[in-house]
């Protein structure tokens, strides 16, 4: 039944992405979900953030009869999805627990009238007796359930109204139902499927990779800070940004430290009033170039596309969270950065919450694994995005070439003596105590606690002083991040030997380790603009000029109507008018993101400006 259609539909398909979304192609497999969603089959759809998930429902959703409804499961998200269709020209709505009575009438009016291509609404708001009662009446197009992995009970998120949405299937078993996803791991797939009742539904797994996001992860003791205002400098001035840190009083401090530098930078965590973080979000959406410094509580349904940089003060808990974190960076697939500066008090820190969480042994022990992995992955010697892909579970043939490992592979040296010394120095001195302690130890500091208890008279009293302290929280941090040493389960920070020490004691292993990095540069020390995807050099100066009058009329369009800039054009849009310089409403529509709305609505002020622009034509 649905053969017949189907030339039909793919022309109306690639008609909506061209004259609404204003793009000329899709991204494999797009068009696959959309033509399975328009014949009226389900899908499960896993793709990174940034990968196009959004089209693969709204297409659809607009395509067949009847109003496509959204499940997300937040209210900013629908806001900003419905304010980016509505800025295209398509009939968009939500209904959630912001909206007053009669707005929330006015929706459903127009929705029973057969006046929305998409409606967008809370789980919770879908499960009422009312909402059913609507959608009895009204006909749906399509069910999306974006941010699925909700439905997981392990996952963080987990949505209990979630599991509720199998309902949607026994009683809408004819409306085409589209799981959405940017959760990777396997287990969380499979209880998607089970959960949603999606069972038979094709699924497509996209790759995970974010090639566009560059790696960086740097050691740093003490001046974390001043190397995260040197990157921001170097390479992302005057661009927004998220900045990660484990404590309240850190973003704090860390926000106000940029902000006295001249940045932008505001801070949000938890125990900040509703209005200080709705107001900071509300300016890291509207206005360019702010960096918002941040808990873990911040980022989750963010959807803003130009994000340049996620940098982490902190080690995050575990590889998923970081993954998670980082790829809030270049959703617009231009050049980003994800940057870490860590430090072995991350880890202990760490450790201290898992063990003070009070979850059961089992909890913990998957907890401690994936805090193991994370210290591993920040002290590899082979390219991280390899190691990151792998660890779930895709592999990556060659090294990337965009993390600091490839970019600047690490210089190894001959760890074995300094292993064992450093082995020695834990078992002499009982396995109680920290790095610190250990350090002075091994490079012979007179000490009272040393003293004390007598270490100042043993063996591995100042055998160390080949190596300076930096270097020794090196060779610690990698024995740890190599299995040979852990920290205690108390959290004071106190190592222990583990049983895979044993050879490297009785000298049968080889250790092979990276040295400590003194340097303060930065791969590609190089100023990235967002431009640079047109051109990798940087921009002639008359270029720079039209790209600052683009974007200023953006913003000016943007303060007007009261939405984010990103709305009204996204930069890759401005870096792909930037290329091809349009002069006429004709090839203005050529370009990426623009549309026949869009057109319409913006097309004279940016032609405007584009011709005040002319190429090659340098005043100076
Ligand atoms: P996701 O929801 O998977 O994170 P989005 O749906 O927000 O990703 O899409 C990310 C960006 O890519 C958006 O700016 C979107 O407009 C753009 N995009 C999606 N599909 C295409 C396409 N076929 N051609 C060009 N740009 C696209
Ligand atoms: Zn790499």
């Amino acid at each position: 039944m649905a053969g017949q259609f189907d030339a039909h539909s793919v022309r109306r398909a690639e008609e909506v992405l061209r004259d609404i979304f204003g793009y000329e192609a899709f991204r494999p497999p797009q068009d696959e979900i959309i033509q399975l969603l328009i014949s009226g089959e389900d899908a499960v759809v896993l793709m990174p953030t940034g990968g196009g998930k959004s089209l693969c429902y709204q297409i659809p959703a607009i395509v067949r009869p009847g109003t496509g409804i959204v499940i997300s499961p937040l209210i900013a998200l629908m806001q900003d999805q419905v304010q980016a269709l509505r800025q295209l020209g398509v009939r968009a709505a939500c209904l959630n627990s912001a909206l007053e009575l009669p707005q929330a009438e006015a929706v459903e009016r127009q929705w029973l009238n057969g006046e929305l291509d998409l409606l967008y609404a809370a789980p919770e708001r879908l499960m009422t007796e009312r909402f059913q009662a609507l959608l009895e009446q009204a006909q749906p197009a399509l069910f999306a359930i974006d941010e699925a992995h909700c439905v997981s009970q392990w996952g963080h998120d987990f949505r209990p109204e979630y599991i509720q949405l199998s309902v949607l299937h026994e009683r809408f078993a004819q409306v085409p139902r589209v799981a959405l996803t940017a959760t990777a791991d396997a287990p969380t797939r499979r209880e998607i499927v089970e959960r949603l009742g999606l069972t038979g539904a094709r699924q497509f797994i996209s790759s995970f990779d974010r090639p566009n996001i560059c790696i960086t992860v740097n050691e740093s003791a003490s001046n974390a800070r001043d190397r995260l205002l040197r990157f921001i400098r170097d390479r992302h001035p005057g661009e927004a940004g998220i900045v990660y840190c484990l404590s309240r009083r850190k973003v704090e401090s860390v926000a106000e430290y940029l902000a006295s530098q001249g940045l932008t930078a505001v801070p949000y965590h938890a125990g900040l009033d509703k209005d200080a973080r709705a107001n900071a979000l509300h300016r890291f959406l509207h206005e360019d170039g702010v960096i918002v410094v941040a808990t873990i509580a911040f980022g989750m349904g963010i959807d803003k596309p130009d994000v340049r940089f996620v940098a982490h003060l902190n080690m995050p808990k575990s590889l998923e969270s970081y993954y998670q974190e980082i790829g809030r960076a270049g959703r617009d697939g231009l050049p980003s950065d994800a940057w870490m500066a860590y430090q072995l008090q991350d880890v202990i820190q760490l450790r201290q919450m898992i063990e003070g969480a009070g979850a059961d042994d089992e909890h913990k022990r998957v907890e401690r694994a994936k805090l193991d992995a994370m210290l591993g992955y920040c002290e590899l010697t082979k390219c991280r995005r390899q190691a990151l892909l792998a660890y779930f579970g895709e592999p990556l043939d060659e090294p990337c070439g965009n993390c600091d490992i490839c970019l600047q592979p690490p210089e190894l040296f001959d760890a074995t003596v300094a292993a064992q010394k450093a082995l020695s120095a834990v078992h002499r001195t009982g396995q109680r105590f920290g790095v610190n302690y250990l350090i002075d130890v091994l490079l012979g500091k007179p000490d009272e606690r040393i003293s004390r208890f007598g270490h100042d008279r043993q063996s591995t009293y100042g055998i160390g002083t080949e190596l300076a302290p930096h270097e020794w929280r090196a060779v610690f941090r990698q024995l740890i991040a190599h299995g040979y040493l852990t920290v205690d389960l108390e959290g004071h920070g106190g190592l222990h030997l583990t049983p895979a020490c044993r050879p490297v004691l009785r000298g049968e292993t080889q250790l092979s380790m990276r040295k400590a990095m003194k340097s303060t540069a930065s791969p590609g020390r190089r100023r990235r603009r967002a431009a640079d995807t047109l051109d990798s050099s940087a921009l002639a100066p008359e270029d720079e000029r039209l790209w600052e009058a683009l974007r200023n009329t953006r913003k000016r369009l943007a303060d007007e109507r009261g939405v984010p800039s990103y709305v009204i054009f996204s930069d890759a849009t401005l870096a792909d008018m930037l290329a091809r310089r349009p002069t006429d409403a004709r090839t203005l529509l050529a370009v990426s993101g623009v549309g026949q709305y869009k057109l319409d609505q913006y097309g004279e002020q940016f032609l405007e400006v584009l011709a005040a622009h002319p190429p090659g034509l340098d005043p100076a």
